[in-house]
């Protein structure tokens, strides 16, 4: 099929409404024309004009498959043909969906129980609020409802998941954040940790920033602490050591259930199949979206665990049917992408391979940026990174914002054929390749991001700018 690059760049800059995009700047064409993606083959994705890139974020951290695998297609396509569409509400099911189901009760952290099908990170994120807020009034503490998330956490952009995402540039003219949401520090020890603090005592500082919170709004009050195993749109930072075993003491400590946003973490990008697994952390809440069909369908799910479940089901005689469903809950081709999709993750041991690769690439990217001028920290687990660029090292000063260090970075790797994403908070480049990536491609993702950083150096020298 050939594309009409004109005709099609008309048209979307006509119609389409695009996400976290600077609208004046697109209408004026000062971002350029937009970039038509066409095709797409293991790591890399190919434009309209026949230019490849290699996608070092697995499109937006969730081709974790990599493209154009045929039997997630074909399960597509099979589905489509057998069964669309049929909803799952009042007791109707697909083998699809309860394959599913039954799958990811088991793979999941924790005791789980059931799973509530959504379309995406948000609506999952919406939905685990609503869990938490169903499961305090029906064990008769109707005051137990603030969720606390953190500093630069990423929960999504509806009302609810956006108010708990900890950015303020999603809130802004947009009426958020919910009064219902309270926010907490963000783990990131390079930043956040006092002058000599080790790893252990920020995070046991941060554990009893958490416990005082609580105490302050009154643990009768406090419903749920969501958080990302590993914070990721907030700039891709682990957790500092001991951070999540303090944390979970408190929340215990409280009656406060743990949400496990995994929409990132889940099914393989840490190395281990789930980040809750990969750090200890038992959560009564869990959110997974992006790798659930590696982005091939719209899909997500809030996983419920058995103690918050057993509430609702001793609560139905009390309120009748639990009344929360979208009309593409469980969606049967959304069940059979998410199974087949799961079927390659298990076949290939994605998880094995993120560790194994992941490994490799975390020490490719310290050795070769770690001690670069421009750079303060480097950091990441498995496969995903990111590099924080600063001023000057010693005084961990920021680059000036208006310099975009971090954007102009990205599009100097872009221009080279690899796209890694500048992170919204700070001057940070991010790094999430598909899971299926190779040693071999590591190689060229750290090759190309080198000439990026160089020559932007390079500039920032001439310019006088460093
Ligand atoms: N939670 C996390 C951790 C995410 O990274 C994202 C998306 N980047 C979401 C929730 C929201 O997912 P979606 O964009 O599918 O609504």
């Amino acid at each position: 099929m050939t594309i009409d690059v004109k005709e099609v760049s008309e048209k979307d800059k006509r119609s389409v409404l695009h996400p976290f995009t600077h609208l004046k700047d697109f209408a004026t064409g000062k971002l350029g024309e937009p970039t038509i993606v066409e095709t797409g083959k293991g790591i890399r994705i190919q434009d309209a004009h026949g230019n490849e890139l290699i996608d070092g974020f697995a499109g937006m951290y969730c081709v974790n498959v990599g493209y154009g695998r045929t039997e997630v297609a074909e399960a597509i396509s099979r589905q489509a043909y057998r069964l669309a569409y049929y909803h799952c509400y009042a007791a109707h099911t697909t083998d699809e969906l309860a394959n599913l189901s039954d799958r990811l009760v088991k793979m999941a952290p924790g005791k789980m129980s059931k799973v509530f099908y959504g379309m995406s990170g948000s609506d999952a994120n919406e939905t685990q609020a609503k869990l938490v807020w169903y499961y305090n009034n029906l064990r008769g503490k109707p005051n137990k409802k603030k969720i606390i998330s953190r500093e630069r956490g990423y929960h999504g952009c509806s009302v609810v998941s956006g108010s708990m995402t900890g950015m303020r540039f999603y809130h802004d003219y947009m009426d958020l954040p919910l009064p219902q949401i309270v926010r907490t520090g963000a783990p990131h020890h390079y930043w956040g940790a006092t002058p000599g603090e080790t790893e252990g005592e920020f995070s046991a500082r941060r554990a009893v920033e958490l416990d005082q919170l609580i105490e302050r709004i009154g643990p009768n009050n406090v419903g749920a602490f969501i958080a990302e195993p590993v914070l990721g749109t907030g700039g891709i930072t682990p957790p500092p050591e001991g951070y999540w075993k303090a944390i979970q003491a408190v929340l215990d400590k409280h009656d406060v259930l743990l949400i496990a946003d995994e929409v990132i973490t889940g099914f393989g990008r840490t190395g281990s199949m789930f980040g809750s697994q990969h750090y200890g952390i038992e959560p009564d809440l869990i959110t997974v979206a992006k790798g659930l069909t590696s982005g091939y369908f719209p899909l997500s799910a809030a996983i419920v665990g058995e103690k918050v479940y057993k509430v609702f089901e001793d609560g139905a005689d009390k309120v009748g049917a639990f009344s929360h469903g979208y009309t593409y809950s469980g969606h049967p081709i959304g069940a059979a992408t998410a199974n087949a999709v799961l079927d390659i993750v298990e076949k290939d041991n994605l998880a094995g391979n993120a560790r194994e690769v992941g490994a490799y690439f975390q020490a490719q990217l310290k050795k070769t940026f770690a001690q670069l001028p421009i750079v303060g920290e480097v950091r990441g687990v498995g496969l995903m990174g990111a590099i924080e660029f600063v001023s000057d090292r010693d005084s961990k000063t920021r680059f000036d914002p208006s310099l975009k260090v971090g954007a102009r970075i990205s599009k100097a790797a872009r221009d080279r054929g690899l796209i890694v994403r500048p992170m919204p908070h700070g001057e940070i480049l991010g790094f999430a390749p598909p899971l299926v990536t190779t040693k071999a491609e590591i190689d060229d993702i750290i090759s190309i991001t080198e000439k990026a950083v160089g020559s932007v150096m390079d500039e920032l020298v001439r310019s006088g700018e460093m």
